[in-house]
């Protein structure tokens, strides 16, 4: 079995840890809680989380979030 989870960088850090790595499930529910990874507190849910990292660096948070929003430049 593959581990379903894959690594993001936080824009703020772990608010217990400070850590700014976190671990997210691969599958994808916008509900699923976020792990800081060295401590295992909850950072947040996915989509929270996911909105934050958008927000600080959305090139990378581009390659994160595999489904890309169809924005068309007006
Ligand atoms: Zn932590």
């Amino acid at each position: 079995m593959h581990d379903l989870s894959k690594d993001i960088r936080l824009p703020d850090g772990c608010p217990n840890c400070g850590s700014h790595r976190a671990r997210v499930s691969q599958v994808g529910n916008p509900d699923d809680k976020v792990f800081c990874a060295s401590c295992n507190t909850v950072i947040g849910l996915r989509a929270d989380v996911m909105e934050r990292v958008t927000k600080a660096s959305p090139s990378e948070a581009e390659q994160l979030i595999e489904k890309a929003a169809n924005k068309k430049p007006s």
